[in-house]
């Protein structure tokens, strides 16, 4: 049985979704933020799955509103391994530059919506890469693809009844919102995003688990519309940026003429921050040539 939690990033609910799976060995795919590590304990806890029960926590990234959690609930689940992309397995053990550089991104909206960050010990900390599988147990598993784009971190996990867990790979879809691309500092490519898309899409998924949020079950629409708007993203910061605004303008100007899903504006989901992802992005290109 797959459970949708609630990671409730910024205390509201219907914005993050976490998956248990409640298999012979259960997992938790994904964690939220620190913040909210006790209400995802809880709602764990509800389903009957005690302290000692819960086998894994699969991260698809190390973002905070995705892994930020993790530190806390490994200390409430102390017989859970922490799955996570070779990239990433050291900031949990060692939180220190991760949180630096998030407060960085999040400034003062930082400690309410984020929390700070709970270091792991290293022996719970299990690094996983491209086509290895986290078992689950009575033949079932979770394959790890690479998914980098939104992030160089992620992992898009395809349980072995064929749902994939998409994290933020396949971008944004809340409530009626149609799709939204996540391209938030400083790891977005649009290359590798919608190859990770076409990779995902390779492995025939029956249904799409976002965590932002909940499941899509018009998988292949779900991947023309994030392709789409991904690329149309991109155009419109390109254009912005070829207007001669700043990025503080662009923000504003975007931000007024293409609202977002309701959301922390600070958050994944604001127009900040995936406009200064794609800025970067586009600085980073021209200077290779691109
Ligand atoms: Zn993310």
């Amino acid at each position: 049985m797959i459970r949708i939690l609630d990671g409730y990033l910024g205390n509201e609910p219907g914005l993050t979704s976490l998956y248990l799976i409640e298999s012979h060995r259960p997992v938790l795919i994904d964690a939220s933020t620190a913040v909210s590590a006790e209400r995802v304990a809880m709602q764990i806890r509800e389903t009957g799955i005690g302290p000692d029960d819960l086998a894994a926590i699969a991260l698809t990234h190390i973002h905070a509103d995705h892994a930020g959690g993790a530190g806390a609930l490994a200390k409430a689940f102390p017989k859970a391994t922490i799955y996570v992309h070779p990239k990433g397995a050291r900031h949990l053990v060692d939180p220190t530059r991760l949180e630096a550089s998030v407060r960085a991104l999040y400034v003062d909206a930082y400690d309410e919506l984020m929390g700070a960050l709970t270091p792991i010990d290293a022996g719970r900390v299990q690094a996983v890469s491209d086509g290895e599988r986290i078992d689950l147990g009575e033949g079932e598993f979770l394959e790890v693809l690479e998914t980098p784009g939104h992030a160089k971190h992620h992992l898009t996990f395809i349980g072995s009844e064929g749902s994939a867990y998409t994290g933020d790979a396949v971008g944004i879809g809340i409530g009626d919102v149609s799709i939204q691309p996540a391209t938030p500092p400083s790891d977005f490519d649009l290359d590798l995003a919608l190859a990770s898309i076409a990779k995902i899409r390779e492995a025939d998924p029956t249904q799409l688990m976002f965590a932002h949020f909940g499941r899509k079950l018009d998988v292949d629409e779900t991947f023309d519309l994030a392709e789409a708007s991904l690329v149309d993203w991109v155009e419109v910061v390109r254009a912005a940026k070829a207007q001669g605004l700043s990025v503080e303008e662009a923000v504003v100007q975007l931000d007024a003429n293409a609202p977002r899903a309701a959301a922390p504006a600070a958050s994944v989901m604001g127009t900040r921050t995936n406009v200064y992802g794609v800025w970067q992005y586009l600085d980073q290109s021209n200077e290779m040539g691109k």
